[in-house]
């Protein structure tokens, strides 16, 4: 029988991937959406979760695919009706939140699945692959993209907890997080911060390495790109080996060859992954990336810029 699942949050990307991929994987059969405004056709659609839980509607599983500021509260709400768990990046506004839901989940005994949709995706897994063992010393994040393209008319991600650019920016990192062999760690940043805002719109940050030796290793977001988007991690290691990972991660070249351009299916993998864990009763959860960015926050010098329109 597929898991019964309800969508929270009906937004850009419960309707851009989250329904549609839903739809297509057997495993899952959509039974509700829980939406303060918006409706689903063909499911009952629910103003909050008490609505949904009163409902008497059988449920196995949400998909938690509202702003991360508010969902901590609802992922409590949802595992206290006994519903397991899939979330969207960033899991939770800080660290905290997130090892208090983690543990929350375990005592429930329900399964948990914090979601880095930009990891699925076969360039990234052969990015690991080559660097596996390797030691890196260079690394160049540049990630790019216009704010009002990809967030249009999207209050929250300006508001605490909304991530500004380090919503975009995040990705990136679940990438890095991913391929490197060592975890590295923030050691400085600037973040600019627009006048009327309390989220940045811009990051310039240096990275170091764990045991002291020598890199370059960096990252800058911006929000303000106005051409086409840039989304490219490279990364070079000590014996002359170079990355260069393209379009969001999904074209890898190596030392300057193409070595293999993905075709992106990441929620499909991702609801793939879901029923695999449902199935085995495991959770899922790294908070790496979300510490990184949690770390130049907590070590970066803010800069007030221009307000954002
Ligand atoms: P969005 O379009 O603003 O949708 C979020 C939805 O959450 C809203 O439509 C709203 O739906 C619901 N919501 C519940 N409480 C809310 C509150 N207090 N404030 C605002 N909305 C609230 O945002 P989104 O772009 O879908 O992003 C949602 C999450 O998905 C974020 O964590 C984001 O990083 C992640 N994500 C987004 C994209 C993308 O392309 N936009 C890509 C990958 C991941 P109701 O009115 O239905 O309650």
């Amino acid at each position: 029988m597929p898991y019964r699942i309800a969508v929270v949050g009906i937004g850009k990307i419960a309707r851009d991937q989250h329904l549609p991929c839903i739809g297509k994987n057997r495993n899952f059969a959509l039974v509700a959406g829980v939406s303060r405004s918006a409706r689903i056709e063909g499911v009952p659609t629910f103003e909050n979760l008490s609505a949904l839980k009163a409902s008497k509607l059988k449920v196995d599983c949400v998909a938690l695919c509202t702003p991360p500021a508010v969902r901590l509260a609802m992922a409590r709400e949802a595992t206290d009706c006994g519903w397991h768990l899939l979330i969207e990046k960033p899991p939770t506004p800080t660290v905290g939140e997130l090892l208090a839901l983690e543990a929350y989940a375990r005592r429930k005994k329900r399964v948990l699945y914090a979601t880095w949709h930009s990891r699925y995706n076969k360039s990234v897994d052969m990015a690991k692959t080559r660097l596996k063992g390797r030691h890196v010393d260079f690394l160049r994040v540049t990630w790019k993209e216009d704010v009002h393209k990809w967030h249009p008319g999207q209050a929250w991600i300006w508001q605490p907890g909304g991530f500004g650019v380090f919503d975009p920016g995040i990705n990136a990192l679940s990438i890095v997080t991913k391929i490197l062999p060592e975890p590295i760690f923030a050691e400085s940043a600037t973040i600019e911060v627009p006048a009327n805002a309390a989220t940045p719109i811009g990051a310039d940050i240096r990275f170091k390495r764990g045991d002291g030796a020598p890199a370059n290793l960096s990252a800058v977001f911006d929000w303000r790109q106005k051409a086409s988007e840039i989304w490219e991690i490279e990364v070079g290691t000590r014996d002359g080996l170079r990355l260069h990972l393209k379009n969001g991660g999904s074209i890898l070249e190596v030392n300057g060859k193409t070595a293999h351009k993905a075709v992106l299916h990441e929620y499909e993998d991702i609801y793939a992954r879901f029923a695999r864990l449902l199935k085995a009763r495991k959770s899922e959860v790294d908070p790496s990336p979300l510490q990184l960015v949690s770390d130049c926050f907590m070590l970066g010098k803010p800069v007030v810029v221009e307000p954002v329109s």
